[in-house]
């Protein structure tokens, strides 16, 4: 599990550390292929940019960067030819490791009524959204808050002592390959500085990368992060890295950190949070929220599921799935037949309090890892670092409703 803050203010020595060119990142892409990985990385659908299946850098997302802002998030031309000048886009590594969907098990009868088949697909793909298969991957391009994202999931779901690990998750886990990249673009909703998870690698990955552009040159510094990454890297054309070059990846990274969009001030604020049960803040916020469940999709660290069993037509087929659910549907809270979270306001005050207290109980650390995608997809433009704040101003004595809306207008 990844819990120590990122070190962005120590720069690392050369060690291991290899600079490529275009050539020598297209030969890592092509090493993963051969040794039988999928490799899926950033590329522009629709829009936005996305995580697919790629086989060459010019799949990748060149020139390309993003504005985001609560609610809006829009590509834009940088001017420049870099390869992951962008910030976080919606999908984080949840969808590869934790598919939307899953085969649980399929259920089939003859025409006496007995069972025939009852079994699990072994290699169930899932609907990861990536139109590739059920691996194993390579992700190419993980930020350094989706990193601690994979940490806290290895924990949740990877098989902590008081919980097996989920067998689906285990065995997409135990195949993936991590090239992280430093972030030197972080867009306007992006906090992991405040949350100490980034915006530069620290472990957790098999390789880091880090892009370093200037009117001159286009290279990337590749450090290795286990034996594997190691390996691979061993096979990749490239020179050793010097001093100057961690000077370089040293300076991407402290200037995406005092770049960021947002902040969010951890101190106290679990107990601002469970002291926070008759908020205001709740109510100002439900009159906003849609419940769509936007957020807690977009989450890396969300993992709340439910069970869908379907029948065929004819009946006699069966299908038990995973699917992901959310805590701002009703029906999630459900006990017994009934709700035990009846109102918007409920379930938000339930999520955030999960995330930013109640989950350090549960887990050892926080919930959320300063993405900011629950801020950008919101449609609501509902900021749950302006709530956050809020509920603290609330605790200092203002009126944190009040406030709330007195924010709204300025924004
Ligand atoms: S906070 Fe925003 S994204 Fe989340 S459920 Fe409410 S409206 Fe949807
Ligand atoms: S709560 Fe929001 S900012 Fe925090 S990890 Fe989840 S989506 Fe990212």
């Amino acid at each position: 599990m990844i819990d120590s803050p990122v070190d962005n203010t120590t720069q690392r020595a050369a060690g291991s550390a290899v600079v490529v060119g275009r050539a020598g990142l297209q030969t890592l892409v092509d090493v993963l292929a051969t040794r039988g990985y999928t490799v899926l990385g950033p590329t522009v659908r629709d829009g936005a940019i996305i995580h697919s299946k790629i086989t060459s850098l010019d799949d990748l997302p060149q020139g390309w960067g993003d504005t985001q802002e609560a609610g809006r998030y829009r590509l834009r031309r940088r001017g420049d030819d870099a390869l992951f000048g962008f910030a976080s886009g919606a999908q984080s590594a949840k969808p590869t490791l934790y598919p939307t969907s899953v085969m649980l098990g399929r259920r089939s009868r003859n025409g006496n009524g007995a069972p025939t088949s009852v079994g699990t697909p072994p290699a169930d793909a899932g609907e990861s959204g990536d139109g590739a298969s059920a691996g194993p991957y390579a992700l190419l391009g993980v930020r350094s808050c989706d990193l601690h994202a994979i940490g806290i999931h290895d924990w949740v779901l990877g098989g902590r002592p008081d919980a097996g690990p989920d067998p689906d998750y285990e065995r997409r886990r135990r195949d993936l390959f991590l090239v992280a990249v430093t972030c030197g673009d972080p867009s306007g909703t992006c906090f992991c500085a405040s949350m100490g998870t980034g915006p530069r690698p620290d472990r957790g990955y098999d390789l880091a990368l880090t892009e370093l552009l200037d009117d001159q040159t286009h290279q990337f510094l590749l450090e290795p992060g286990s034996p594997l990454g190691a390996n691979v890297l061993a096979q990749l054309p490239g020179r050793p890295a010097e001093d100057a070059d961690l000077a370089a990846a040293h300076q991407v990274a402290q200037s995406a950190a005092g770049r960021m969009g947002r902040t969010l001030d951890t101190d106290g604020l679990r107990e601002i949070l469970y002291s926070a049960v008759n908020s205001l803040v709740w109510e100002d916020i439900a009159a906003r929220c849609l419940a769509c469940e936007n957020c807690t999709m977009v989450c890396p660290t969300c993992f709340c599921t439910s069970i869908d069993d379907t029948t065929d037509l004819t009946g006699t087929t069966t299908e038990r799935r995973r699917v992901w659910d959310s805590c701002f549907s009703s029906a999630f809270s459900g006990v017994h037949g009934r709700s035990i979270r009846t109102t918007v306001a409920s379930r938000y005050r339930q999520w955030m309090t999960h995330k930013l207290a109640s989950w350090i109980d549960q887990f050892g650390t926080s919930g959320c890892v300063g993405c900011g995608r629950c801020i950008t997809w919101c449609p609501a433009s509902i900021d749950l670092t302006a709530e956050a704040a809020n509920l603290r101003a609330e605790r200092n004595g203002a009126n944190g409703a009040q406030a709330s809306r007195a924010l709204r207008r300025t924004t």
